[in-house]
């Protein structure tokens, strides 16, 4: 019999990355990084942390400055209504954010609707937790976003939870108030839990708001929000993620997980978190903005570059573009039978651009690609120019 984690999948990303380590002068559109760099604020507190001789164990949670930053965050910025701040706890990132949550709530073979298409660690998270992953799809004519009736339709006896993903990966797809309503009053039906990934909530366009469903009336106590530096402050590398649960059970449970996968978050990256809380928030605005105007100068050229191929509307978050493929295309000399990967294999092969079939996300995701647009202008001006010499020569 195998062993459960043989069954956890890697994401294909690792695989593509691998890829494009063979490829000369690469267009990185393929890893979900932005190309900021992190704010002073930040990367001072750091050097102040190295300088002062920040480098012992600490509280296995955070330092009580950064919860106290953190719970205050949540409850001014995101309408969480946390209660103290020992509710926060730190994590190696929003991904070990989610690591720590799910066994926290699953037994195994407990299931977890999720969307389709979604970033893969998601699911992954879940089946590492044991649990099973029921995929729901998102609808893309409704931008992405869940019909209520599809997630109801998911829901079985042995449902514990729902993780939203909003704005999501890979679709940018933004769920509304009135969306999170009417899961939050499923959630309540059926005793489910929410783990609400908002590793984006910073990255919304065209004056969107966004919204967490912990912050509905009586959600917050069902609800287990999931945030990241990683976006927000350009710091990918930090690896700083929190999380925040006032269920003293779960509570309980997670900080297990936190202590025996990490002792403590670095603590130099908390004491450059708190720098980064503490400073001005102008450079949140400033990435907003910038990450827009590349939205549209990537989808202002992408139609035409490639001869029509790709298509689909500009997302409402997140930043990444998620585009369809004509169902007519066909690289003749592919050895693939997907058709987003034969593309991903072409484009990086012929066009030197890196990017990520819409199949890594699930089946759903079949006939998209996805782009990340948070590269500079002049990368992704490069990117459609080498797509634009490959297709027009196709
Ligand atoms: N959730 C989603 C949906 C993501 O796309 C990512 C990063 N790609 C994360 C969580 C986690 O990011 P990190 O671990 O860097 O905080």
């Amino acid at each position: 019999m195998s062993h459960y984690l043989d069954d956890v999948p890697y994401s294909g990303i690792i695989r593509i990355r691998d890829l494009m380590y063979t490829v000369k002068d690469p267009f990185r559109l393929d890893q979900g990084d932005v190309s900021f760099d992190a704010p002073d604020t930040l990367k001072e507190a750091l050097i102040r942390a190295v300088r002062e001789n920040r480098t012992h164990y600490l509280q296995t949670t955070g330092i009580p400055r950064l919860q106290e930053l953190l719970a205050e965050k949540m409850r001014r910025k995101n309408g969480i209504p946390i209660g103290a701040p020992a509710e926060v706890m730190g994590t190696n990132g929003g991904i070990h954010a989610l690591y720590v949550t799910f066994p926290a709530r699953l037994e195994p073979g407990d299931e977890v609707i999720v969307p389709e298409p979604e970033w893969p660690p998601a699911l992954g998270n879940i089946l590492a937790a044991r649990g099973v992953p029921v995929s729901c799809p998102l609808r893309e004519d409704l931008g992405w976003r869940w019909a209520l009736e599809d997630v109801a339709a998911k829901v079985t006896p042995r449902t514990k939870a729902i993780y939203v993903n909003s704005p999501g990966n890979p679709t940018g797809g933004v769920f509304t108030r009135a969306d999170l309503g009417g899961l939050a009053s499923l959630a309540e039906r059926h005793n489910l839990r929410v783990v609400s990934d908002e590793s984006y909530e910073d990255i919304i366009f065209d004056g969107g708001e966004h919204v967490t469903i912990a912050s509905l009336p009586g959600m917050y106590p069902r609800t287990i929000p999931v945030y990241t530096f990683s976006k927000t402050y350009a710091a990918t590398g930090l690896r700083l993620g929190y999380v925040a649960t006032s269920d003293h059970v779960l509570q309980d449970r997670m900080r297990k997980v936190l202590l025996y996968t990490t002792t403590n978050v670095s603590s130099i990256v908390q004491y450059g978190a708190v720098g980064a809380l503490e400073g001005s928030q102008d450079c949140v605005t400033a990435f907003r903005r910038e990450l827009q105007a590349r939205r549209d100068l990537f989808y202002a050229g992408l139609g035409e570059a490639s001869g029509g191929i790709f298509s689909g509307a500009p997302p409402r978050g997140a930043f990444y573009a998620f585009v369809t493929i004509d169902p007519g295309w066909r690289d003749p000399e592919a050895t693939q039978t997907s058709q987003s990967w034969a593309m991903t294999e072409y484009l990086i092969r012929h066009a030197r651009v890196g990017c990520i079939p819409g199949a890594d996300f699930g089946p759903a995701g079949e006939g998209h690609m996805r782009f990340c647009f948070a590269r500079e202008r002049e990368e992704l001006t490069g990117a459609l120019e080498s797509m634009r010499t490959v297709f027009g020569n196709a």
